[in-house]
């Protein structure tokens, strides 16, 4: 099956978009989880609550821009972005207010990162 093969490999290109789930829409349904053909969806538990307020997120230096999850997303969570604006949308993806800027590095860093690889990539 292609999301066993592909499920923990490294990613061999950076793809030209990214998915962005926006934490406020987000149930933490799963629906996305389950599609995604690499595994790197992950569900976030709430701060306070951690069984009650959960949503999911995105590791961005694996998702390889199938658009899967956001074509099965019941409530329009996920945005399809261009790689190169992807820090831009996920420094607004919302969810409780410091939520992003506590998780910094791993978010809006990673998605600069991929906005400059792929920047790299297209000057050679
Ligand atoms: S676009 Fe594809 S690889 Fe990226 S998170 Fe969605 S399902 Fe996974
Ligand atoms: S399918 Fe949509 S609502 Fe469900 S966990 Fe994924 S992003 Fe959230």
């Amino acid at each position: 099956m292609a999301a066993a093969s592909l499920a923990g490999k490294p990613r061999k290109v950076i793809p030209k978009i990214l998915a962005v789930i926006h934490a406020d829409g987000c149930t933490g349904c799963e629906a996305c989880v389950e599609v995604c053909p690499v595994e790197c969806i992950y569900k976030v538990p709430g701060e306070e609550h951690s069984s009650l307020q959960t949503w999911c997120d995105i590791d961005l230096d694996r998702c390889i821009g199938c658009k899967h999850c956001a074509q099965v997303c019941p409530w329009d969570a996920i945005d399809m972005v261009d790689t190169l604006d992807a820090a831009q949308h996920v420094a607004l993806k919302g969810g409780p207010p410091e939520y992003v800027e506590k998780h910094w590095d791993d978010l809006v860093d990673a998605a600069q990162r991929n906005a400059e690889g792929l920047l790299a990539k297209k000057k050679k």
